[in-house]
């Protein structure tokens, strides 16, 4: 880390959606999914935050708010020093090109129409960067070199399906970077690929984040990948931010017990990893039918009186490493 600049921060931030449930297998009705339900991370020049939980806790739709691609419901995102929500369409372009972001599935984020060189001069074109297209054919090169493809000139001819998942996400993180962004999201980078082939997409993915001196956000369900790549880290549960601190600090100490159940979990040999939570018990409760007090307290083997009525807040047990529980005084 260069320097403790705060290159993006979520304060107070909510998404709800207004959905159809089904009730008695006809009856439609319409409630409110909190998606993400007043969270406040940042990430600074430098670093990687990894935010981490089941399917469902609302990671993606943290990411898209960052990246603008969702309106928030309430709350905001503070880029530099300037509101997302209040920016002009010049500042807007600008963001486009900073925020970045590498998909789950590189089969389906790389165009199949495109060769290798067109997916990563396209972006160069649309944002006029280059002086023409032999420029561009160089910047596509250098960075495909970077990503771990070269020689560059045996891949920039290639078409998608003419390429590895591993060889194919290193392409979706060289169109990522060819911009030069300042923020990078990954989400779930390396879940679609062979488990053979992960390490080598994530050292990459840490080695762009550090060298580059990037903001990077690194989602996934696995925290033993969150803990390789990220120097803080956000544990999310139903649209709220548990537990976040200095990785670490949050893996050793792990205050919240859906941080722990999380740890136990981590060397699950299954690729999807269907969280067998063995501290845990059941499932995730319906986000559309939120328990009161603590979401967790339907799962968690600590839960008190106190946690079926009173929700807990954040509290700083030391050194930034928050945690929101009702055994540590969060109320
Ligand atoms: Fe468990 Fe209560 Fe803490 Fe929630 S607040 S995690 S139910 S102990």
């Amino acid at each position: 880390m260069t320097e403790n600049k705060r290159v993006i921060e979520a304060i107070n931030l909510r998404k709800e959606f207004n959905v159809k449930v089904r009730t008695d297998g006809k009856v439609k009705e319409r409630k409110t999914l909190k998606a993400v339900d007043g969270i406040n991370i940042f990430v600074n020049k430098g670093e990687t935050l990894g935010i981490v939980g089941e399917s469902g806790c609302g990671k993606t739709t943290t990411a898209k708010l960052l990246l603008g691609l969702h309106e928030p419901t309430d709350g905001s995102i503070v880029i530099g020093d300037t509101k997302l929500t209040h920016m002009n369409r010049k500042d807007m372009k600008a963001f486009r090109r900073q925020a970045q972001m590498v998909f789950q599935d590189p089969y389906e984020s790389l165009n199949p129409r495109f060769r290798i060189k067109d997916t990563i001069m396209e972006p160069l074109e649309i944002h006029k960067i280059g002086k023409d297209k032999a420029e561009r054919y160089e910047m596509a090169k250098q960075i495909l070199e970077e990503s771990g493809l070269k020689p560059a000139e045996q891949f920039m001819e290639r078409f998608p399906h003419e390429m590895s998942g591993g060889q194919r996400q290193r392409v979706a993180i060289a169109r990522a970077l060819v911009l030069q962004p300042d923020f990078l999201i990954a989400d779930e980078p390396v879940s679609m690929l062979d488990v053979s082939i992960r390490a080598g997409v994530l050292k990459l993915l840490r080695k762009m984040i550090t060298t580059r001196d990037l903001a990077g956000i690194v989602i996934s369900h696995d925290i033993s990948l969150v803990r390789y790549i990220s120097d803080r880290t956000a544990v999310m549960y139903l649209g709220k931010v548990v537990e976040q601190g200095p990785t670490e600090s949050l893996i050793e100490k792990r205050y919240h017990p859906y941080t722990d159940a999380l740890m136990e979990a981590a060397p699950n040999p299954d690729p999807e990893l269907k969280f067998s939570l063995s501290k845990i018990k059941g499932e995730a409760p319906n986000p559309v039918d939120l328990p009161c007090g603590c979401r967790f307290h339907t799962r968690c083997p600590k839960a008190m009186d106190v946690c079926k009525k009173d929700e807990p807040i954040e509290v700083d047990m030391g050194g930034g490493h928050m945690v929101a529980c009702h055994l540590y005084g969060g109320k």
